[in-house]
């Protein structure tokens, strides 16, 4: 079976298709600016050059249509007609405490997804957007949806519940839900896979550090807890997410800044984290390229971010009693060398110890522990793409 696998951001989407009886990736693509001038469909069928769509998309369901006619084109598409799609699997942000796992895509699943836009206003909107063209445009082909927040619903309260007013939570919801649940389910599995131990024998830390960064402690294949919280902005420091401060920080600077409503919260998502510190970008590499020609605030910004991870890691073994492996993954955990570096080092009356040699590697599945170190680091490239287009085929299957 194929499964066509959707991402759908505000303005932008990603798709990908995948031949499930191998689990081969046969095309992915991107499409940019949806509903503003200059919109670009970037498609690859794999193994062939990309081929790029510049025409007018001024909605989800545009977008989506040129998405199927470049799936469907003589030389770059991968299917001859639609009917080879056997099921959409379409990723979800925000499920609230609703679903535990991925489901199909029923009136009363858009109901509860719709109920839950006051819980994640920036992404289930377009998500639901996603949902709604395709089942328009495919409305014999079968939709599953995977959540980010489903994983973690396997915390247990001490974990999730704020130490606020208990009526906050009976009232509007507000808990921890935690995020990239997709991705650290698909590093603890092939963590057990690379491994060779059951899952359920395991005591794991995954980072998955990117532009959004977040940190999971996973027992026994379990979510017991996690950095994000009521939404993406709690935790580590991010590209330009602020993490934990101190909540008072938000009324002061609103009133020593005297700023209108929303913008201390816009302060925290868009311009803090690294960006926030260093002043200089969000992005490692910009960061590492000004380190190098003697930026201190840069070079400050990224030893907040290291020893804010470290922090994490320490709390989670506690929690577990124990750590079996740490895996580090997305665009900075699987590609900048020395922060991992840094993030294991000293660690070593803990039973860690990176190998500094097996470490100099980049976006490929490896132990960078050394042989002597108890605790295995592994470096694992996430595939959230891949676990959408598994638990799409495992529903579909079942039906
Ligand atoms: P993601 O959100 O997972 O796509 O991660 C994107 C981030 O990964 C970028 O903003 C960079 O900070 C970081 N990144 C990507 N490639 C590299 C690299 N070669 N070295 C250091 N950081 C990188």
């Amino acid at each position: 079976m194929k499964i066509l696998v959707i991402n759908c951001g505000s303005s932008s989407l990603k798709y990908q298709v995948l031949d499930m009886t191998n689990e081969m990736l046969l095309a992915k693509g991107l499409v940019e600016r949806i509903g503003i001038e200059g919109s670009i469909l970037t498609h690859e069928k794999i193994g062939m050059d990309k081929y790029k769509v510049e025409e007018s998309m001024s909605n989800h369901k545009d977008a989506i249509s040129h998405v199927l006619k470049a799936l469907t084109d003589k030389e770059h598409g991968v299917i001859s007609s639609m009917d080879e799609i056997g099921a959409v699997g379409h990723r979800v942000v925000h499920a609230g405490e609703k679903y535990a796992s991925s489901v199909l895509i029923t009136d009363d699943v858009i109901n509860a997804l719709t109920e839950c836009i006051d819980l994640a206003p920036l992404h289930n909107p377009p998500n639901l957007l996603g949902i709604a063209a395709c089942q328009e445009l495919m409305p014999n082909t079968p939709m599953v949806g995977v959540f980010d927040t489903a994983f973690h619903q396997t915390m247990s309260p001490e974990a999730y519940i704020y130490a606020i007013p208990y009526e906050f939570y009976e009232k509007y919801k507000i808990r921890r839900y935690g995020f990239h649940g997709t991705s650290h389910k698909y590093v603890a599995e092939r963590t057990a896979d690379i491994l060779g131990v059951n899952i359920e024998d395991l005591k794991l830390i995954t980072c998955h550090l990117g532009n959004g960064a977040s940190v999971t402690a996973i027992k026994r294949g379990k979510s017991i807890d996690t950095s994000m919280g009521f939404t993406p902005l709690e935790g580590l420091v991010m590209g330009t997410r602020s993490g934990d401060i101190d909540p008072a920080i938000v009324s002061y600077i609103r009133e020593k800044e005297n700023l209108p409503y929303g913008e201390a919260t816009n302060i925290l998502n868009k311009k803090s984290g690294v960006l926030g510190i260093s002043g200089v970008s969000s992005d490692f590499r910009d960061l590492e390229e000004a380190i190098a020609q003697g930026n201190e605030r840069a070079a400050l910004a990224l030893k907040v971010f290291a020893h804010k991870v470290k922090f994490y890691i320490g709390a989670y073994i506690a929690e577990m009693n124990g750590v079996d492996a740490i895996v580090f993954t997305a665009g900075v955990g699987e590609n900048a060398i020395n922060m991992r570096d840094v993030i294991c080092s000293e660690l070593g009356n803990l039973g860690i110890k990176i190998d500094l040699v097996k470490n100099k590697v980049r976006g490929k599945e490896t132990i960078i522990s050394r042989d002597d170190s108890k605790v295995k680091i592994l470096l694992i490239p996430t595939n959230e793409e891949l676990m959408i287009a598994r638990d799409t085929y495992n529903i579909v299957k079942a039906m």
